[in-house]
Order: C-alpha cells, then sequence, then structure tokens
C-alpha cells in the first residue's frame, strides 16, 4: 500500500526533529569550537606581540645602554691621555704641543679613532685642535659646541642645556668636574663629547675654574652604528631625520626636554612573528583536526539519527499494523477514521466503513491450529486487498474482525454491490495445507456523512449492522439506520428474556408432519422450537433463533429440543424425526458426546434421529465436519441439508459430505408456478440427489398444483402446511391414531374438482 499522507507526514515531522536535534547540538560544538580556536589564535597573536614590544624595548635599552658605554669608554681613553701628571706638565706647566699632539690626539685619534681633539685653556681660549679627517680645516667657531661640557665641568651651569643628554648622569651642574661625557650635536653632527680637565689632584681640588680642558669627539655615524649592530645583532641600525620605513624600530636619544639628539632605526627581528610563523602549521594542523572531528562527529550523529529515526519508524509501524497480515490495526484505524470523517465533515467525498465479521474462523484456529489460522488470515488479507480502490484502507481490527474504510460509494446500492463482492470473494473456498476451508462473512455498514460525529460513533454503528446482518442470517451485509439504536436495545431486551425462559424450560416444541410423495402417509415429523413471551406473546423462530445464535444460547435451546424430540418421538414409533441443529452448536468439539448421551438418557434409537444442517453449518473446517457426521452415522443417525438452494448450494458439498437427505427450501416450491427457471432447477436438484443416493424432500408444500409438480418430479416426502402446520406433540399422536381424519385429497381430483 503507498504511503498514507500521515505516514508522510510522521516522516517529514521525524525529519524536521531530526534537524532541530542538530541545531541544539551541533551548533553549540560548533561556536566552542570556533571560540576555542579564536582564543587560541588570539591568545598566540597578542602574546606574540607582546614578545615583539618587550624585545624592541630591550632593543632600545641596549642602544641607548651602547652608546652610553662608548661614551664612558671614550672618556677612559681620553683620562688615559688627559688625566696624567704627565699631561698636566705639558699642558700646565710648560705647554707642549708636540707633545699634545703626539701623546693625546695622535693617540686617541690613531688608536682609539676619535674624531676630533680641541684643548681649551684655563681662560676658555681654543688652543689646539685636531681632527682626524685632514681633510677636514673647518674654521667654524667651535666654543658654542664645547660651551656645554666646559660649562659643566666649571660647575657654572643651573641645568643641563638643551640639546645635551649627560652620558655619566647624576653629576651635579652646581658642582666643578674633572670629566664628563655628553651626546649632543657637534659641528651639525650628533656627537659623544667627552672632556676631562687637565691637573694633578692637587691641581684640580680647588676647583677646576682655570684648569685646561681636553675634549674628544666621537661622531655617531655609520661607522659607530654598524659597530653598535654587530655587537648587538641588530639589522639596517642608522641615523634617521625623516619618519622610518614601515617594520623600522626607532629609538631617540633626547635632553632633558625629551627633543631628541638623535633618532636611531633598525629593522628588528620581532620573536613574537617568528614564533607565530612557527606556531602557525600547528595551528593549521589543529584546525583541520578539529574540523575533520566535527565533521565525524556530525557524521555519527547522523548515522545514529538515521537508525534511531528507521528505529522508530520500525516501532510505528509494529504498533500501527498487524504482525500476522501487516494490515494497518485497530488503533491505525481509528486514526485513518477520524481524518476520513473530518474530511467528509469539511465537504470531502462521502465515506462508509465496512465492518466484516469472520465467520467459523475460531472453528478453523481451534481445530487445525494458529499456523493454519494465520494462513487464513493472510489469505482473506490478499482478497480484501484487492476488492479496495488504492487510497481505501483495509485493516484488521481483531482476530476474526476486518474493516474497510472506502469513498467508492454512499448510496445504499452501490454499497451493499460492494458488499457482495466482498462477501462472494470471503466465501469462495481456500485451500491451506492441504485442508479445503471455507469461511463465511457479515458485514456491517455504516455511511459516514457530514453529520458524523466521531470515529466511536461511526464504529458503534458499524458493530450494530454487523449485529443485524448476523441476526438475518449470515454472510449478509446489513446498512446502519437511526431504527437500529431501538432495535438493538430490543433485541438485547430479547436475549435476556429468551435466556430467562430457556433457564425456566418455557420453550416448547412443535412437530410438523413430514409425509409421502403421494401425501397420504406420515413419515416423519420435524421438530421447531416454540417460544411463548409472557407479554410480548408467539415470537417467532425467524426471531429468536438468531438472536439464540449470536448470544450462544442455541447450543442450550438445541440440546433442549433435542432431548424433547427424542423423549416425544419414543410415543411415535417408526417415524423419523427431524431436529434442526445450529451451526455453532455442530462445530463444539463435544458435539457428537452430546448426541450419543441425549440418545442414552432418552433411550432414543438413533437410526430414527434425523439431524438437519445447512451448508454454512459445515463452513470453516470441512474435515472436522466430516468427522462428526461420520462418526454419527456410524451410530446410525442420518443427516439432512436444510433449505437446499438459498445458501452456497455448492455441489461441493453434496460430493463431499454422506448426506441422507436433502431438503429443497420453500422459496423455490413456492416460485414453481411463477419462474419457470425454479421448476427445472426443482427437477435438477431432485435428479441430483437421487443421483448421489440421497432422499428428496421437499418444503413449504401448500397447494395441491406444488404437490403435484413434486411428486411428478420425483421427490420422495413433503412436508408443509398442506399436509399439517407445525404443532404440539399430541397433535402427532392423535394423526397417527386416526389417519384417515388427516388424510389429504389426491391433487389430481382435487384440481380436477377445483377446474
Ligand atoms: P426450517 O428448518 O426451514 O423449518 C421450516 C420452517 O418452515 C418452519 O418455520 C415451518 O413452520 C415453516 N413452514 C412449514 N411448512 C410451511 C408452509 O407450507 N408454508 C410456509 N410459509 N412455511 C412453512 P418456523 O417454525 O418459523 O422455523 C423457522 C426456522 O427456525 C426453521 O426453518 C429453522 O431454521 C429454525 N428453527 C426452528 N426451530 C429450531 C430449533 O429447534 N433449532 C434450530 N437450530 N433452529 C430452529
Ligand atoms: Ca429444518
Ligand atoms: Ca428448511
Amino acid at each position: 500500500m503507498p504511503p498514507s499522507a500521515q505516514e508522510r507526514i510522521a516522516g517529514e515531522i521525524k525529519g524536521s526533529r531530526w534537524d532541530h536535534a542538530r541545531v541544539r547540538l551541533v551548533v553549540p560544538i560548533i561556536v566552542i569550537v570556533a571560540v576555542a580556536i579564536v582564543c587560541v589564535v588570539v591568545a598566540v597573536l597578542t602574546s606574540a606581540q607582546r614578545a615583539d614590544e618587550l624585545s624592541t624595548n630591550r632593543q632600545q635599552e641596549l642602544i641607548q645602554h651602547a652608546i652610553s658605554a662608548r661614551g664612558m669608554h671614550m672618556l677612559g681613553q681620553l683620562s688615559s691621555v688627559a688625566g696624567t701628571p704627565a699631561a698636566a706638565a705639558a699642558i700646565r706647566s710648560k705647554y707642549d704641543e708636540a707633545w699634545v699632539t703626539q701623546h693625546i690626539a695622535d693617540w686617541l685619534q690613531t688608536y682609539f679613532a676619535h674624531d676630533v681633539t680641541v684643548l681649551v685653556d684655563g681662560s676658555g681660549q681654543i688652543k689646539f685642535i685636531r681632527f682626524r679627517d685632514r681633510s677636514n680645516t673647518s674654521t667654524a667657531d667651535l666654543r658654542a659646541d664645547l660651551a656645554p661640557s666646559l660649562e659643566l665641568l666649571r660647575g657654572r651651569l643651573a641645568a643641563l642645556p638643551n640639546g645635551t643628554l649627560d652620558v655619566m648622569r647624576g653629576q651635579d651642574p652646581l658642582k666643578p668636574g674633572s670629566r664628563t661625557v655628553l651626546v649632543q650635536h657637534f659641528l651639525g653632527e650628533p656627537a659623544i663629547v667627552a672632556a676631562v680637565a687637565v691637573g694633578t689632584d692637587a691641581d684640580l681640588s680647588s676647583g677646576n675654574g682655570g684648569a685646561p680642558v681636553v675634549f674628544s669627539i666621537k661622531y655617531i655615524n655609520g661607522k659607530m652604528l654598524r659597530e653598535i649592530g654587530n655587537d648587538l645583532q641588530l639589522t639596517g641600525l642608522r641615523r634617521i631625520d625623516a619618519p622610518p620605513a614601515a617594520d623600522e624600530a626607532v629609538t631617540e636619544l633626547a635632553d632633558g626636554h625629551g627633543d631628541p639628539i638623535v633618532r636611531l632605526a633598525w629593522m628588528p627581528s620581532p620573536p613574537g612573528r617568528d614564533v607565530v610563523k612557527s606556531v602557525l602549521p600547528f595551528i593549521g594542523v589543529a584546525l583541520a583536526g578539529f574540523a575533520l572531528l566535527v565533521g565525524l562527529v556530525m557524521r555519527y550523529m547522523r548515522r545514529t539519527a538515521q537508525a534511531i529515526a528507521a528505529g522508530e519508524s520500525q516501532l510505528r509501524h509494529l504498533a500501527m499494523h498487524d504482525p500476522i497480515c501487516g494490515l494497518p490495526n485497530r488503533i491505525y484505524f481509528g486514526e485513518r477514521l477520524e481524518a476520513v470523517i473530518t474530511k467528509v465533515r469539511a465537504g470531502g467525498p462521502a465515506a462508509a466503513v465496512f465492518y466484516i465479521d469472520l465467520d467459523h474462523f475460531k472453528d478453523v484456529n481451534d481445530t487445525l491450529g494458529h499456523h493454519v489460522g494465520d494462513e487464513l488470515i493472510l489469505n482473506v488479507t490478499q482478497r480484501l486487498s484487492r476488492i479496495v480502490r488504492g487510497d481505501d484502507l483495509v485493516a484488521r481490527l481483531g482476530g476474526d474482525e476486518f474493516a474497510i474504510i472506502t469513498t467508492c460509494g454512499s448510496d445504499s446500492y452501490s454499497l451493499q454491490a460492494i458488499a457482495g463482492r466482498i462477501i462472494s470473494a470471503v466465501c469462495a473456498p481456500y485451500s491451506i495445507n492441504g485442508h479445503t476451508i471455507i469461511i463465511g462473512a457479515s458485514i456491517g455498514i455504516a455511511a459516514i456523512d457530514r453529520r458524523a460525529r466521531d470515529a466511536a460513533d461511526i464504529l458503534r454503528y458499524a458493530d450494530m449492522a454487523l449485529y443485524r446482518a448476523k441476526n438475518e442470517g449470515r454472510n449478509r451485509a446489513c446498512i446502519y439506520d437511526a431504527a437500529m439504536d431501538a432495535d438493538l436495545s430490543s433485541r438485547k431486551l430479547l436475549e435476556g428474556n429468551l435466556h430467562d425462559a430457556i433457564q425456566n424450560d418455557k420453550l416448547r416444541a412443535a412437530y410438523q408432519p413430514i409425509v409421502n410423495a403421494a401425501g397420504d402417509a406420515v413419515v416423519g415429523v420435524e421438530a421447531l422450537a416454540r417460544w411463548t413471551h409472557p407479554q410480548m406473546g408467539e415470537i417467532p423462530p425467524s426471531q429468536f433463533i438468531p438472536i439464540a445464535e449470536n448470544s450462544g444460547l442455541i447450543v442450550e435451546l438445541g440440546e433442549l429440543m433435542l432431548r424433547r424430540a427424542c423423549l416425544d418421538g419414543a410415543n411415535w414409533p417408526g417415524l423419523t424425526v427431524a431436529v434442526n441443529v445450529s451451526p455453532l452448536q455442530f462445530r463444539r468439539s463435544d458435539f457428537v458426546e452430546v448426541v450419543e448421551r441425549i440418545l442414552k438418557e432418552t433411550a432414543f434409537d438413533a437410526s430414527r434421529l434425523e439431524l438437519e444442517i445447512t451448508e454454512s453449518t459445515l463452513l470453516g473446517n470441512l474435515d472436522t465436519a466430516e468427522l462428526s457426521m461420520l462418526r454419527l452415522k456410524a451410530i446410525g443417525v442420518r443427516f439432512a441439508l436444510d433449505d437446499f438452494g438459498t445458501g452456497y448450494s455448492s455441489l461441493l458439498y453434496l460430493r463431499r459430505f454422506p448426506f441422507d437427505k436433502l431438503k429443497i427450501d420453500s422459496s423455490f416450491v413456492r416460485s414453481i408456478e411463477t419462474a419457470p427457471d425454479a421448476a427445472a432447477i426443482v427437477h435438477a436438484v431432485v435428479s441430483l440427489g437421487r443421483g448421489l443416493g440421497m432422499k428428496v424432500t421437499a418444503e413449504g408444500v401448500e397447494n395441491a398444483e406444488q404437490h403435484l409438480f413434486l411428486r411428478a418430479a420425483g421427490v420422495h416426502s413433503m412436508q408443509g402446511y398442506r399436509f399439517g402446520r407445525p404443532g404440539p406433540a399430541d397433535d402427532i399422536t392423535a394423526r397417527l391414531a386416526s389417519p384417515d381424519k388427516y388424510r389429504v385429497r389426491n391433487p389430481d381430483e382435487e384440481i380436477a374438482l377445483a377446474s
């Protein structure tokens, strides 16, 4: 069957449920992982940046320190030549220019690569000047450039002048000193200017106001910066005046006001960037790992979700379907019925529910076993499924109950037509495991129109109609109508009354004579149940027998009738006593024993007992039915096939079962005069029965014409109002005592007389 809209919707709901779950689970995982990754990256980058900053700061300090160190170095070198007693003698006592040139200027410039040497005397006059670069013949006035150091040594400053940086740090400008080093501009170029007062300790202890001072100057030029760069392993250390190139680090040597004296730039090798560079591949690998992990988790979750969804739909299928035949079960049916009712109320096409009850399925199960029963259910399922249209629903509601929801028709004519198709499909013989099985079906139909309330109501209506169908003789369908409600309750009431009547032995037996073909001799009687209701009076068997059959009361009723007939029949030696046996009674496993016991108890001659059964009695498991018949026949009991022509009229029964008699149904007898084919059928049935070695009895013979026809056709015996109505046992006894009183006229004479 194609998936219903409900199943599709269920599938979609499941899909979106999975999507929802995925969003709820996966999104947080992705967010957490993403946040973790971002944190790691940010941590790496900021710590790298911090490391870079620290490294640059450190390099700035190192550069400044290197320049200061050079200044101190220069001062040391200068002191070693100008701060000696020899120098004091050569300069202060008796000025010796040759000595100054050789021992100070040449020495400092040749061995220590100082750039300029200057000597200033106590009065501030420049006495000596020498450039290492001999081409430099500058005559510029150096006094301004020398003044800061000079004044500092003389102790004549309030503060360090602008544009100078004290390398020694902590010199008190107000006190005279013997040595100093400043970073400042000298002849327009940044330089380190070292100065030493010349004189012995004794000369200088009284201040150095009049001491000559030797200056030695070294430019902070490319060469010095290269050396510093080499020492500190810095690339491209250079002096800049313009803004630095991108990526270059900058440091300044500034004066006391923060104004730069010299700006230096170099290309830093930031360790953080290196770290980032070396860490990046690992982060990349970790990221790829995370992505892979997330992918794997997603795939695992998807698989798990799919497995769960599959399990769920399997469970749902199991919960909604019958395990034996795979048809939707009562729950599914209920849901669909509600949906159909809603649709009909909303203006959709009218629909109907068929409630199908299999007759005799239980017997098959009990006698042939569950595996045959299950196989039978499967066969019924297939047949029912073939009848319905694509979007109609076939369901199994219980053991032997099926239901169909169809939109194929809503008027009673088409509903009955569908029911007819269902009945003939279900009632055709089955062959299962070598057994031939025939079952019956009763159907209750409830039409669903816009007034329909709910599934429970519709099912109740269908159930009521089913009850009626069973009461009306099974293998038929009834359509629910409002009158059934009242009818049902009156039937239920009647059922209770019937139960009481049986318990209190209030049922009676009436006997109808069965005569020979000539109609002049009673050959037997048929026992018929009679019930006089205390309030309602005489209730016809057509009314109470179906109630007894549906309620199971028929078993007791049947035994009661059998015992009564055997007791009464004892008074009529030579007569056959026919007793009706209901299907329910016949199929009980103890049926044979019950008959044997009653025969024994009443001491009735078994060969005078004739059990009348209808074709429907034999339905179900034909083998057990045959066995029961054979066992009873073995003790002499005879069997008549009652109402022949109304049921299945299957030749199968006639050939297979050892009937002694065939009773042609009164409906044929009635139509002999009116329907020409009825006469032909009667002829055929008579010759069929004779051919199979059976006696033929015609029922319901009311007039001379029928009598004449049937006699001519070769019927062996007859029963009907023409020969006697059912009556109390005493009537039969009286009739047997004086047969002449009851003799019917010869039909020829009667017809001749009448015309
Ligand atoms: P049935 O076995 O076919 O019994 C014959 C029915 O035809 C009887 O109806 C009888 O009164 C009626 N009948 C006989 N001759 C004529 C006639 O010339 N014209 C007309 N119109 N009817 C005639 P009854 O007694 O109403 O019984 C109806 C059915 O109830 C029986 O049909 C039988 O199937 C069932 N029944 C009656 N008693 C018992 C019983 O004790 N046990 C069982 N299981 N069924 C019974
Ligand atoms: Ca009968
Ligand atoms: Ca009959």
